[in-house]
């Protein structure tokens, strides 16, 4: 399905005109049938639907010139430019320049959860705009650079919608996202703060997502990239720089499990493919890791699935304050349970109880504070130490991927001032705070 006729051409376009260069992606390729596209903004196989994914010719230069490369790249995600969809001289072009974002060793949470392994939470607050987002924006960018895009869009749960308008700022496009109505007032703000257009929906993600759909295929949609849906193969390659990051962080080494929070699963199946590449570059040492995916209880379809022991997702209608997550027809939910699967892991959801419990827990012991998406990593692996399916002997990250402060309402009722007393020290004798 070509969804844009403009600038289609590409790196294998024989006529030699046009080329498109995205540095070592040499192809798209189906995720089902393995059919190869030239590189373009098409997300669908044309013979059989599936979606598409980039192919390289990764370096072969060996694993000890390659990390040598990466030290001396810049300290945020370009540093790993030879192994992403994006030009050479990708980190001399404008951008919010994410990534190389804090892996916290979490010694206190992890006495909490009775873990004696290492704990780590890969904190992606840290990013420009306060998500992971940005890791994955910035890999559209490039792409829509590169096909001649001069408008940036998306379908958003709000943190996408943030960081689409960050990145078009700063980079000098146009940019007009889609939200449902009803977000946290800290994402509606920071979707239109950067001065692009910002339009709510009627409607929930998915109504979102389908409309954003029509609008690709329509006149109107003409000229515009759509980061997570016909540049969606190029946003999904940005998740592979969380992979490479912690592995690097941990001294090049792979963590025995990992714990990541599901909207489409598009983070969590670019994560696998990240550390399977980090594999076959001789970069780290092949050894099995098992990877855990982690739902609100009001959006679970993918954990749902997984317990049943189906293949397919059936899709939810979604309920739970982890508005971030709330995508009730997760588009990569099938590839997740392959990978819960395969790997050895799970897939399991907390109640929002549980996901303010969690947020909590988090901000107590370790001085971070996640948004609701966090709280629902923390609480599924709180959830799967108690029941054994995470090993507390081994060496477990888990995924904060966006900041509290965008969803202060998830806590506000249960969280203040502990008392509100006149300023003398008679009145706070009386309020029994003196240690
Ligand atoms: C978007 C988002 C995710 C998950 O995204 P996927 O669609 O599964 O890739 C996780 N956490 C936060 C905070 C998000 O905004
Ligand atoms: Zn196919």
């Amino acid at each position: 399905m070509a969804v844009q006729t403009v600038h289609t051409t590409s790196a294998s376009d024989e006529s030699g005109t046009g080329t498109v260069d995205l540095g070592p992606a040499a192809a798209l390729s189906c995720r089902e049938c393995g059919e190869r596209f030239a590189l373009g903004p098409i997300f669908a196989c044309e013979s059989c639907f599936g979606p598409l994914e980039v192919a390289y010719d990764l370096p072969d230069d060996g694993p000890d010139a390659l990390k040598k490369r990466i030290a001396e790249g810049p300290d945020n995600i370009w540093r790993y430019a030879p192994l992403l969809p994006v030009p050479a001289d990708v980190a001399a072009h404008p951008s919010t320049n994410p990534g190389f974002t804090k892996l916290v060793r979490a010694d206190n949470l992890a006495r909490e959860l009775g873990i004696t392994g290492e704990l780590h939470v890969k904190d992606d607050s840290g990013n420009p705009t306060h998500s992971f987002k940005d890791r994955v924006v910035a890999i559209a960018v490039e792409a829509a650079r590169a096909f001649g895009f001069t408008t940036l869009s998306c379908s958003s749960t709000g943190n996408l919608a943030g960081a689409v308008g960050a990145a078009a700022a700063r980079a000098g496009f146009r940019s007009c996202v889609f939200i449902p109505h009803d977000l946290e007032q800290g994402k509606v703000v920071m979707a239109a703060v950067y001065g692009g257009e910002l339009v709510g929906i009627e409607g929930n993600y998915d109504d979102v997502n389908r409309f954003c759909s029509e609008l690709i295929g329509d006149p109107l949609g003409e000229g515009w990239g759509f980061v997570n849906v016909n540049l969606r193969p190029y946003y999904g390659e940005g998740s592979k720089t969380l992979a490479y990051e912690i592995c690097e962080q941990l001294g090049w080494r792979l963590p025995d499990q990992i714990v990541i929070p599901i909207a489409s699963g598009s983070q969590l199946t670019k994560i696998d493919k990240g550390l399977r590449e980090l594999v076959k570059l001789g970069l780290v040492e092949d050894r099995p890791y098992k990877i855990f995916g982690a739902q609100a209880e009001g959006c679970s379809p993918v954990s749902t699935a997984f317990k049943a022991g189906h293949d397919v997702v059936r899709p939810q209608k979604p309920n739970t304050i982890a508005k971030s997550l709330a995508i009730g027809n997760p588009a990569d939910g099938p590839y997740v349970l392959d990978i819960a699967r395969r790997t050895g892991g799970a897939v399991e959801d907390v109640n929002d109880e549980q996901v303010v419990d969690a947020i909590k827990l988090l901000a107590r012991t370790e001085g971070i504070f996640a948004e609701t998406a966090g709280g629902v990593t923390v609480g599924v692996t709180r959830k799967l130490i108690e029941d054994g399916r995470l090993d507390p002997a081994l060496t477990t990250v888990v995924l904060n991927t966006g900041d509290g402060l965008k969803t202060l309402d998830a806590v506000s009722p249960t969280t203040g001032p502990t008392a509100t007393i006149r300023p003398s020290l008679d009145a706070f004798r009386a309020a029994g705070l003196a240690s």
